[in-house]
């Protein structure tokens, strides 16, 4: 809920304008500050705690929490709205695989050979699981030690710790702080314990409560020492009061402004769940219904690969449709006798035409026009893909100088465009009309290859 500068101007000193902030009252300073364009410091009037309430006033709703460290690190949080419609998500939350301390040697090599190795190319981007969740579940705190230095040596992931136990809890920490571990459970009969030892080396900490009320004394007093990396787990027994429990959240987060709630959360089919595919449908719903992290017990590539994909979708801006840069792209390895072809840049066309390329076995060029993230015929439609535009493209992307013929291939979808695309290209080019769909590239594109080396 954003601020309203008439809230922010009641803190301000209000003398007569002395401009000393860069703004000509008060009130402009607070317009800009609710906008976030100027900061508290520049008025040199304020006393140090009305500083403090407007920094508290002005933060964002929900805390930006990172897990894990360099190139790995997980960004949860932060997030602006309730509803994906009414602008975007922004940070995805990070899905962690589950390893118990009880598990076999040779289970615990797979599951880290997973989280090193699991990855799918997905419409020009590499979708992988982010996060290793290690529970302590032995009651032999050696063996769990033992786990967390086995996975802190086998992979820059980063980690979630879980433990009942505090001492196991922050040993296990001390081995792999330096990588930002999420520590997990907090708890009201172990806060005033644990404090101490979280300000020692500062990493993020999930904390658990009985229900949503139950987080709200545990979030104030660690607030009140100075803790604000903070994942919230609302102790919910089953999917039905999850999906409440974190709805109840983000609500009184984004909408009612309740700072106490203020934070990301972290959600667990793994324990909620009673079997594998029951498991991946909870994680589907905590997709969609506002979890940070998402802790499952396991998956293999069939299950992971559509969640993976979910998560891509829901967190992709919907005012705006993926695309892909415009530039000229290879397939497989293309010489200077290799076909090329035109097309438009939403992800999914660049990604059937590419794929539909490959499958030929053909090498070749796929020129991208930028559309705006729009399909051929809805791009053409929509005055984005005519031949002036197209043409310009071609002339920038450089394809000139990697092929020795000119021959371009437009999609079917786009023919009215030929004769403007070689007026526009100055004759140099002849324009071929491809198929109309990608699937009949498997039949136009090895004549037409060979056609080019006669
Ligand atoms: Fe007001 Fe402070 Fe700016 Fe002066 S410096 S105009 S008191 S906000």
């Amino acid at each position: 809920m954003p601020v309203a500068g008439s809230q922010i101007v009641k803190l301000l000193p209000g003398k007569r304008p002395c401009k000393d902030c860069g703004f000509p009252t008060c009130f402009a300073f607070a317009m800009k500050l609710a906008s976030g364009g100027t900061t508290v410091d520049k008025c040199p009037y304020l006393s140090e705690e009305t500083k403090a309430k407007l920094v508290d006033l002005l933060a964002p709703p929900m805390k930006l929490v990172t897990i894990g460290s360099g190139e790995n690190a997980v960004q949860i949080g932060n997030e602006e709205v309730v509803y994906r419609h009414e602008k975007t998500y922004v940070h995805p939350p990070g899905i962690a695989l589950l390893i118990s301390d009880k598990e076999s040697e040779t289970e615990i090599e797979e599951k880290i050979k997973k989280i090193n190795e699991l990855q799918f190319s997905w419409v020009g981007l590499t979708l992988e699981p982010d996060l290793l969740a290690l529970y302590f579940q032995s009651g032999d705190k050696d063996k769990f030690i033992a786990l967390v230095k086995k996975v802190y040596e086998s992979t820059d992931r980063g980690m979630v710790l879980i433990s009942e136990d505090i001492e196991a809890l922050f040993s296990a920490r001390d081995i792999c702080a330096d990588r930002n571990p999420l520590i997990y459970p907090i708890t009201k009969e172990n806060v005033e314990q644990a404090i101490p030892r979280i300000k020692e080396k500062p990493t993020p900490i999930g904390i658990r409560g009985e229900s949503v009320e139950g987080l709200v004394p545990l979030t104030t007093k660690l607030k009140d020492a100075g803790i604000e990396d903070v994942v919230l787990d609302p102790g919910s027994k089953n999917l039905m009061e999850a999906m409440r429990d974190q709805t109840f959240i983000r609500k009184a987060t984004l909408k009612q402004g309740f700072r106490p709630l203020g934070y990301p959360t972290i959600a667990f089919p793994c324990f909620i769940a009673k079997d594998g595919l029951k498991e991946i449908m909870a994680a589907s719903a905590f997709i969609n219904k506002f979890a940070g992290v998402i802790v499952l017990s396991d998956f293999d590539q069939y299950s992971l690969l559509p969640t993976l994909i979910q998560r891509l979708n829901i967190y992709t801006d919907p005012r705006f449709p993926m695309g892909v840069e415009e530039k000229y792209y290879e397939v497989l390895e293309p010489d200077e006798y290799s076909p090329v072809l035109v097309t438009s840049n939403w992800a999914l066309t660049y990604f059937l035409v590419s794929s539909a390329v490959e499958a030929t076995k053909i090498p070749a060029y796929v020129c991208v026009k930028d559309a705006e993230g729009l399909g051929v015929l809805t791009a053409w439609a929509a005055g984005k893909f005519g031949g002036d535009s197209v043409g310009a493209a071609i002339k920038k992307c450089g394809i000139a100088d990697r092929v020795k013929h000119r021959k371009l291939i437009i999609p079917g979808k786009a023919a009215r465009i030929k004769g403007e695309l070689e007026d526009a290209l100055n004759l140099e080019w002849e324009i071929i009309v491809g198929p109309k769909e990608t699937t009949a590239l498997g039949k136009f594109l090895p004549e037409f290859a060979k056609s080019l080396r006669k």
